[in-house]
Order: C-alpha cells, then sequence, then structure tokens
C-alpha cells in the first residue's frame, strides 16, 4: 500500500532515477536519463569499501560478487535521494538478480519504483525501450531515439579512448599527459549536451593522445585481459588492474567493454565457427567471445594472458580448461585472477609483479 501511494507520488513529479556506478558508463546513463527519460540523474558516491561492505552485508552468501557491488552501490542511490532504479539484465543468473535485489532493498524498508531490465529480454533488443514507457508522456518518441542513439555514441567514444589510454600511457614520457587528456574528456562529457559536443569531446582527447610522445621500444611486452563483463571493465571491482599493469611498462590490451560485447558484437555464432574446435556450445554472457579473444591474443603473439572472474561466477570457471588448452597450444602464461569484496591491492600487486617478471624473463629468452 505504501508503495502504491509512492508510485503514484513519482508519477506526478520528476523521477530522480539512479543506476549502479559501474566504470565509466555512469556518464553516458547520466545523459540518457537527464535528456532520452528528462529526468534527474541521482549521481550516487563512487564505489567504496563501503559499498562492499553493506552490499556484502545484506546479500545471501553464494551470490557472485557483483550483485554485491550492485546493491551497495543501489543502496547507496536510494541514500542519495534517488526514486527510481534502473537495474541491469544478464544473461546468466543476472537476470534474476533485480528481483532479488528489489526483494531485499524493499524489506530493508526503501521505497522506490524499480526498472528491472531482465523483464525486458526478449530477444529482440527494440523490447528494451519498452522499460521507459513510464518517461514516455515527457520525450518524443523520435527524439527518444536519437537521444538513445547519441547515448549509444558516448559509451562508444569513451570505450575507445580508454582503450588506447592503457594500450600507451604505461609508455608515455611526460608522467600524467595520458591521465590528463582522459579526465578532460571525461570532464566534457559529463558536461555534454548533445552530439555535437560529445563528439567534440572525443575529438579533442583523440588529438590530445596523438600529441603525447611515448617510447615503446621495438618489442613492448603486450597483455590481453579478458574476462566477467562487471569485473573486467569496472576498474574499482579489479583494484586497478589496468593501472598497475600499465605502470609496470605494460602494453594492455582489453576487447571487453560494452561497445564490442554490446553494440558491435560479432555474434556468438560467428565466433562459434572460429572457436569451434575448442566449444561446440554457447557456455554463458561473454564465455565464448574470451575463448576467441584469448586465443586471438595468443595467435597475435601476445607475452600473456590475464583471466578475471568474480567469486562464484560459473560462466568465467567453466572456460578455465579451455583457458589452459590455449596456454598449452600456443605457450602462452595465463594469470587467473578472482575477486571477491575484499578491496586491499597489496595481494594483488604481488601476484602481478610476479607474472610481469616472468614474462619478461620468457621475452628476454625467446
Ligand atoms: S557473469 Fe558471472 S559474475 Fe557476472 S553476474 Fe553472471 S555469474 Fe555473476
Amino acid at each position: 500500500m505504501i508503495d502504491e501511494q509512492f508510485t503514484a507520488d513519482t508519477r506526478r513529479r520528476k523521477k530522480k532515477v539512479a543506476f549502479p556506478m559501474f566504470g565509466h558508463y555512469n556518464i553516458p546513463i547520466a545523459y540518457f536519463v537527464e535528456h532520452a527519460l528528462h529526468a534527474d540523474y541521482v549521481r550516487q558516491p563512487p564505489l567504496t569499501r563501503r559499498t562492499m561492505e553493506i552490499g556484502a552485508k545484506y546479500s545471501p552468501d553464494m551470490v557472485c560478487t557483483p550483485f554485491k557491488t550492485v546493491l551497495g552501490s543501489s543502496i547507496e542511490a536510494l541514500e542519495a535521494g534517488a526514486d527510481t532504479l534502473i537495474l541491469p539484465m544478464g544473461l546468466c543468473r543476472l537476470g534474476y538478480y533485480g528481483e532479488l535485489a528489489e526483494q531485499i532493498l524493499r524489506d530493508l524498508g526503501y521505497h522506490f519504483e524499480m526498472i528491472n531490465m531482465a523483464e525486458y529480454t526478449t530477444g529482440r533488443p527494440l523490447d528494451y525501450l519498452k522499460a521507459f514507457r513510464g518517461f514516455r508522456d515527457r520525450v518524443r518518441p523520435v527524439r527518444f531515439g536519437q537521444l538513445s542513439l547519441n547515448t549509444l555514441k558516448m559509451a562508444e567514444h569513451l570505450d575507445e579512448m580508454e582503450d588506447e589510454y592503457y594500450k600507451n600511457v604505461g609508455f608515455e614520457t611526460q608522467k600524467g599527459a595520458y591521465e590528463k587528456a582522459f579526465k578532460t574528456m571525461l570532464a566534457e562529457m559529463k558536461n555534454a549536451g548533445d552530439l555535437a559536443a560529445i563528439d567534440a569531446a572525443y575529438a579533442r582527447c583523440k588529438s590530445a593522445f596523438s600529441e603525447i610522445p611515448v617510447e615503446k621500444g621495438e618489442f613492448p611486452l603486450r597483455v590481453g585481459i579478458i574476462g566477467e563483463y562487471f569485473t573486467v571493465m569496472d576498474a574499482f571491482s579489479n583494484c586497478d588492474l589496468e593501472k598497475m599493469l600499465a605502470d609496470m611498462g605494460v602494453e594492455v590490451h582489453r576487447w571487453m567493454n560494452v561497445t564490442h560485447r554490446n553494440i558491435h558484437y560479432p555474434g556468438e555464432r560467428n565466433l562459434h565457427v572460429r572457436i569451434s574446435d575448442l566449444c561446440s556450445y554457447e557456455m554463458g554472457p561473454t564465455s565464448t567471445a574470451n575463448i576467441w579473444c584469448a586465443r586471438d591474443y595468443a595467435e597475435r603473439g601476445f607475452d600473456g594472458l590475464i583471466h578475471v572472474k568474480s567469486a562464484g561466477c560459473t560462466p568465467e570457471i567453466d572456460i578455465m580448461p579451455v583457458l589452459r588448452e590455449i596456454s598449452e597450444q600456443y605457450d602462452i602464461p595465463v594469470l587467473y585472477l578472482t575477486y571477491d569484496t575484499e578491496t586491499g591491492t597489496a595481494g594483488l600487486l604481488t601476484r602481478l609483479e610476479a607474472f610481469y617478471d616472468m614474462i619478461r624473463m620468457r621475452k628476454k629468452v625467446v
């Protein structure tokens, strides 16, 4: 009864919408909420140790780590004044997580409207737009379509620049030049109101990157990172893995991002053809792509692979035997990292340093 009254009240006023913190993607999501949904976007605090503690405290033991992160971040969004939560969908048990998170949050006494994207997973991408029916009276459909495309364009630009960033930042000769240009673009994207501003921020960052001198030598160490969707893309969740590697002087490659996986995905069928000797069936949300990616990095002569997964992630546990086979076949070392709600970085750094020493020595010998 209280929730029905709450829903009726939020319909009358501008909604305060939040989405759990996830890498740099909250910037395009904020643009989408403010422009396409014409609602207020609630900027909850960035992920911290507290987020993980409250997420873990109220989660069932056996769920994987991203659930705990999402729950903790949702609580922080509600504390920051959100009255509407968007929760993501997924092809694994993430599909059930929205419902579970909603129940936990309501049991804790929070009142909010819930947009559970899993309810709109039908196989037809346009059905996701039905999730935003409640906002339709505010924005005309054609305009809504344009603004949604602008959102995707912003995500694409951010992904492209982040990709370039981690391939080169470890070799810059002016310390901090890449970070400065990248942070400037993030700030400009946050304030961008239309496609022209989005494209201009991207163009300025690209141009700034191209002017930064780098000294890579002829054969820089190259490491390919593969792994579970959320943990591999969210720097807080993987304890800044890419930054640590870049700081050691490694060219860091990561194919898995929203642009590649969700916008320009080559399709399960096509990837299956390329790895049909390694796996016959679809194995999970990112498994096929990760197997393909691992072999692609190996064939291109990378010096090592790092497999990132959250504790309790069944799809990524399943691909580990295949990765071992690729490792043997191509003689490429693989470092397996499992993340839980622990946020300390000392243990990770020690393992990365050992991995780095090993691949550097192998490279010298080879
Ligand atoms: S891919 Fe793995 S970690 Fe991510 S939600 Fe699914 S089971 Fe959990």
